[in-house]
């Protein structure tokens, strides 16, 4: 069997005819395996999904309860047969529950990692390599340029402005599912032990990861009716990218506006984005962890996915590894 026979892209994403699934499709479909939560890549209204306990909890929190037909978890390492297709769901450590999918036939594995990254993150499992003949990456972060600095060092820079500008409200932005929680915990591994205030739309993801072992310590809602400006003098206010703009964002005292985002390494988006103190903090791998992957499964083939993939593949190709582009759509990158 082709590697292509039994995965291929498809208009509504990358599918396996033998096992009759749809990998993170982009419409709806009869059935769905989903890679994790974040909404470009779980979406409602498939008929059967399967995922991991958490990916499933998650669409169940941003969705309702009727955002699939049926579902099905899938514990990591468990072995599910599809038609005669054996899958396997294996940790990402992107966000809580995410998950590498591996789709095997007649001795062919391919993984489909969906997002994944190499480096530490406390509120999730780690990244498991899985041996494979097909490795499909992402390469969100897929240039030479992009090194991500350690997250630790990044978390310095906001408590050292905490320190510099104990009037100011320190605003950061951070996507709700992963990086927020991630944000919040990093927060604590520095030793800042103060409450942290978070946006109303943060609440009930951040409430999940707690239910599930990760502790954030003492969190308080910033959108608290008859709160005034000097409450959150100094404090750590944590919120979706979106809520800054809004007039959410004006009651807080001279604030001052982060930004926790891989992109950050990009000093043009942070100033387009108004961002005084940009933090780079990302959920994907950057170049090293990218090429260093690719190099320690030695995969026969590489299929390399949303972002850039030509430079990737470009990489693998002087490796002497076998690659091309997938050219899926509609991965837009929620949770950078
Ligand atoms: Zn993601």
């Amino acid at each position: 069997m082709k590697p292509d026979q039994l995965l291929h892209p498809a208009p509504a994403g990358l599918y396996c005819p033998a096992g009759d699934f749809y990998i993170d499709p982009v419409r709806p479909v009869a059935r769905a395996l989903i890679t994790h939560g974040h909404a470009d890549h779980a979406r409602a209204g498939h008929g059967a999904v399967l995922a991991t306990r958490e990916t499933l909890d998650i669409m169940q929190i941003r969705y309702g309860a009727d955002f699939c037909g049926a579902r099905q978890m899938a514990a990591y390492g468990e072995r599910i047969d599809l038609g005669g297709v054996a899958v396997s769901f294996h940790p990402a450590g992107h966000v809580l529950g995410s998950a590498q999918i591996a789709v095997e036939k007649d001795g062919l594995r391919i993984v489909a990692s969906g997002d994944y990254k190499r480096g530490a993150d406390p509120t999730c499992t780690p990244y498991e390599p899985v041996p494979c003949d097909v490795f499909i990456t992402e390469a969100t972060f897929g240039l030479p340029v992009f090194h991500h600095p350690e997250p630790k060092a990044e978390m310095g820079k906001l408590l050292t402005s905490l320190r510099q500008f104990p009037e100011r409200s320190h605003l950061v932005g951070a996507y709700s599912l992963g990086k927020a929680q991630r944000v919040i915990r990093l927060l604590r591994d520095c030793g800042h032990d103060a409450p942290v205030y978070i946006h109303g739309a943060l609440a009930p993801l951040c409430d999940y990861y707690i239910s599930r072992g990760i502790d954030l310590g003492d969190l308080r809602p910033a959108t608290a009716e008859g709160s005034s400006p000097a409450d959150f003098r100094g404090a750590v206010v944590v919120g979706p990218p979106s809520a800054f703009s809004e007039r959410w964002a004006r009651r807080f005292n001279e604030p001052l506006v982060a930004f926790a985002s891989g992109w950050m390494m990009v000093r043009q988006r942070a100033k387009q984005g108004g961002v005084e103190l940009p933090l780079v903090i990302s959920d994907h791998c950057d170049w090293p962890e990218l090429t260093g992957t690719i190099r320690e499964l030695a995969p026969q083939d590489v299929w390399v996915t949303h972002g850039r993939e030509e430079a990737l593949v470009r990489w693998c190709e002087l490796a002497g590894i076998p690659a091309r582009p997938l050219h899926l759509v509609g991965y837009e990158d929620e949770g950078d």
